[in-house]
């Protein structure tokens, strides 16, 4: 086995979405070079690729299981802040492959039963022959600018009390991804925008999206809250924004981008 041939490896172990961790210290997951040494009973576990040198697994874990000494069981999410960047990437994909196998042990065209299919990632049927791939969801989130010095931020109903981000939405059968941005916009706030310039991207894996990033500027239109989509949006100087996203966050990077390209310091402000 390759955990043995190379000693340890990590072990991103899951009991339902929280993933296991050590109790002290920086946010690690296991290493050792078997999942019996982990002091954990033994489930299923597949690789998913290599982090530092290291194999990484997968593990699904009961819902039941108890975590081993020092060791707590952390939902992804509220670790996100926190973790290590190369390490939440892995986690996300780790849990976006094993959600993958755990809601795909059926096909959906004819019920059968389905198993590894042709490539690691893929389950086939075993009746039919369907083959699955892990789905991904993309979704564009775009900063929108208005001048030099304003942003358009906007408050989701499910966001942490008095945060506002950049709009995002999901792509729709048939959309090309700038047609999403047009739409979204629109939708959410009323907005018209036009120069829409890629920013860059960013898994995001609750429970399967790639967010993709865009800015594009004010062409026009009053800003008017789509309901139960947008609870609040404005207007924000850089000298006067709310609470942000985390900096892990793409939508903080390009916020922080605006920020840094227009040469204002924020600090004043809390920012
Ligand atoms: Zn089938």
């Amino acid at each position: 086995m390759p955990a043995e041939e190379s000693g340890a490896a990590y072990w991103f172990a899951f009991r339902g979405n929280a993933l296991l961790v050590h109790e002290e210290g920086p946010v690690r997951v296991p290493e050792a070079s078997s999942l019996e040494a982990l002091d954990l009973d033994v489930y299923p576990y597949k690789p998913v690729g290599s982090l530092g040198g290291r194999q990484c697994y997968v593990v699904d874990l009961d819902s039941d299981a108890e975590p081993p000494e020092g060791m707590v069981f952390r939902d992804l999410r509220g670790l996100f802040a926190t973790i290590d960047e190369g390490l939440f990437r892995m986690a996300g994909r780790a849990v976006q492959i094993l959600e993958f196998d755990r809601t795909h042990q059926f096909c959906g065209r004819c019920a059968g039963r389905t198993a590894q299919g042709p490539d690691e990632l893929s389950r086939r049927c075993t009746r039919c022959g369907t083959v699955y791939h892990p789905r991904l969801s993309p979704a564009a989130i775009v900063l929108v600018r208005r001048g030099d010095d304003e942003l358009l931020l906007a408050r989701s109903p499910g966001f942490p009390k008095g945060m506002y981000s950049v709009l995002a939405g999901f792509v729709e059968p048939g959309e090309s991804i700038e047609e999403t941005i047009s739409r979204e916009v629109l939708e959410e706030v009323g907005v018209e925008v036009r120069n829409v310039r890629y920013f860059g991207s960013q898994p995001w894996p609750f429970p399967h999206s790639l967010m993709i990033g865009f800015t594009a500027d004010y062409a026009g239109g009053e800003i008017k809250l789509q309901a139960g989509e947008i609870e609040d949006a404005g207007w924000y100087r850089v000298d006067a924004f709310p609470d942000l996203p985390p900096r892990v966050s793409i939508a903080r990077a390009m916020i922080d981008a605006f920020v840094a390209e227009n040469g204002r310091n924020g600090a004043a402000a809390g920012y």
